[in-house]
């Protein structure tokens, strides 16, 4: 695939921003080269703009060379890169399922894109012709988001590579959820498919949604495109310095994850089990979508007692369905104690 054909044309064009950090990489005795106060607070200088260390540990975390890695402030800064790179305005358009996360359509708008939306069928699984049928000389990106937000499914790896082999754009798979799905992320696919990017973030198993940091995982070409547009210092220094903290916490982290997969089951089963649930679909993720006979009443009884789900019967395929997140055992002790009183 030639990046540089699939890009726009301002784009390939653009000379970036060349930060004094850009231009002088190494160690020196006096830095007067920033306009930086030389007082240290100790936060006067600015970050690294490509953020080596984070990279170099994300990169042997991931097992993936640094040339493939792109740190964004969250996974919703890859999201808005991408399609500023890669859609013109007012002439191209992007391919997604629906339901799924509503970042690409409101990403999309705001750069003033069409977004095409495939149903998904009602067990949430998606239809790769339909999908293909969908995309025109001017679909430039599709995005899949497995798990999916907000149904909590996986989605099917044939359809996806599928998707890779015959559409002539990027494929944006979003693996947000990733970490609670074991065995099904696709970044072993990325030397298979030159238009394959793989979106994961640290907001979710990680636990650091507060400090902002995600990631974007492609061919060295389209990292370096993303590379060009971003702010010069996109990620900040206490974000830096603060991942590389807490990337060292893997074993943390694989504690967390076994634990929310376990309550994740439990919760499933005991919700299963009320007589106002009418189904638990399977969840790959950190959340249960949950189907109810006036889900807008019990979102409403359960903020009462100072319980915030999520209520997501205004989707598509998602009517009168609370998207619970997975808490911790306490938490979900409090959500099931609230949901049988209902019944006594
Ligand atoms: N993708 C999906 C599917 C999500 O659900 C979310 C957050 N809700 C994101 C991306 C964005 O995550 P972040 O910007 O925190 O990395």
């Amino acid at each position: 695939m030639k990046i540089e054909k699939l890009l726009r044309k301002n784009i390939a064009a653009l000379k970036p921003y060349s930060s004094a950090r850009d231009e002088y990489t190494g160690e020196a005795r006096v830095f007067l080269d920033a306009n930086e106060n030389p007082f240290n607070q100790p936060y006067n200088r600015y970050p690294d703009p490509l953020q080596r260390e984070v990279k170099a540990k994300v990169s042997k975390l991931k097992n993936i060379d640094p040339g493939k890695v792109f740190l964004g402030n969250g996974s919703d800064e890859p999201i808005d890169l991408l399609i500023r790179a890669f859609c013109e305005p007012g002439t191209d358009n992007i391919v997604t399922i629906d339901p799924t996360y509503g970042m690409y359509q409101v990403a999309a708008e705001i750069s003033g894109i069409e977004l095409r939306k495939v149903p998904l069928t009602p067990d949430f699984e998606f239809d790769p012709k339909a999908l293909l049928e969908t995309c025109n000389a001017k679909t430039k990106l599709v995005f899949l988001c497995s798990p999916n937000n907000p149904t909590g499914n996986s989605l099917g790896k044939n359809s996806i590579v599928d998707v890779l082999q015959n559409f002539g754009g990027l494929v944006i798979v979003d693996e947000a959820y990733i970490d609670f799905a074991p065995g099904k992320t696709l970044l072993s696919d990325l030397d298979n498919y030159s238009n394959l990017v793989v979106l994961q973030t640290f907001s979710k198993a990680w636990g650091m949604a507060g400090i902002r940091l995600g990631m974007a995982f492609a061919s060295p070409e389209i990292i370096a495109v993303l590379n060009k547009i971003k702010y010069p210092y996109n990620l900040n220094i206490l974000t830096q310095q603060k991942a590389l903290e807490l990337l060292n916490q893997n074993e943390q982290v694989e504690e967390w994850v076994g634990l929310l997969i376990e309550e994740r089951e439990k919760m499933a089963k005991k919700l299963q089990k009320l007589p106002f649930v009418v189904q638990v679909y399977p969840s790959d993720a950190n959340f249960l979508l949950v189907k109810m006979y006036d889900a807008r009443g019990i979102y409403e009884y359960l903020a009462d007692n100072g319980i915030i789900v999520r209520d997501r019967s205004k989707v598509n395929l998602c009517d009168n369905s609370l998207r619970i997140t997975i808490g911790s055992e306490s938490e979900n002790k409090i959500l099931l104690k609230a949901l049988k009183n209902l019944i006594s």
